[in-house]
């Protein structure tokens, strides 16, 4: 199977400009983001203290259900069966999947699922750590970057697409803290394979990204 690995902060279009970019090849997108947020809004539900990795560890129980779906190619998050694709979507559930995150046990818990999914489809997969620590031997690794206010700004007109109520002051304020949680955090810091492609996208036009990605991916595969 052909694996790609984008990795990258909040914001730098990753799902995106993935998403594009597997249509064109015909491979499957892979957010795993969602994974996390899925994690972080059951851990919020079940009131877990989010600073306590023993809480959220508590969280993982056995019969918690986190599944992926393809419904009509798109990946939507369930969690013991309830479609919660737009519910991880919200600030609070940004911020939960930040802190589950940084808990080993979540993502030992997580490293299965996605490893199995890309044993068994050619995929692009995003996130942090796919092409350092879930998927190291990926045919290609990208790292896409975009200056912090860039990034803020597409989140934050993705936010008030889907009719969310925020400011891009919290917006940005939120994507500096997430960067600083993953970037800083002992497990799966985020930061670019040895062997990664860095590509930044700042203020570049959705287009000419997609278009920058298909090229780099098909000259390396
Ligand atoms: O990509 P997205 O913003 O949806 O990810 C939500 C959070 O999940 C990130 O802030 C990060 O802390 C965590 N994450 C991670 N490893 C991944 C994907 C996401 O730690 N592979």
């Amino acid at each position: 199977m052909i694996n790609v690995a984008i990795d990258g902060p909040a914001g730098a279009g990753k799902s995106t400009i993935s998403r594009a970019t597997a249509k064109e090849l015909g491979f499957i997108y892979i957010d795993t983001g969602a994974l996390y947020r899925t994690v972080g809004l059951n851990a919020l539900r079940t009131g877990a203290d989010l600073d306590n990795a023993e809480s959220v560890a508590a969280t993982l129980t056995d019969d918690l259900k986190v599944e992926l779906r393809f419904i009509d190619g798109e990946q939507r998050m369930f969690l013991n069966s309830e479609d919660v694709s737009l519910a991880i979507r919200t600030p609070e559930a940004s911020m939960a999947a930040s802190k589950v995150s940084a808990v080993p046990a979540v993502r030992e818990y997580l490293f299965d699922l996605q490893k199995k999914l890309a044993q068994e489809n050619n995929c692009i997969m995003d996130g942090r750590d796919i092409g350092t620590v879930v998927l190291p031997d990926a045919k290609v690794k990208i790292f896409l970057t975009a200056s912090p206010e860039s990034r803020a700004k597409r989140r934050y007109d993705e936010l008030c697409e889907k009719g969310m109520d925020v400011s891009f002051e919290d917006v940005l304020a939120d994507m500096k803290q997430r960067d600083y949680n993953d970037s800083h955090r002992e497990i799966a810091p985020l930061r670019p394979a040895k062997d990664a492609i860095l590509l930044d996208t700042s203020g570049f036009e959705l287009e000419r990204s997609v278009a920058l990605i298909i090229k780099t991916i098909k000259d390396n595969i």
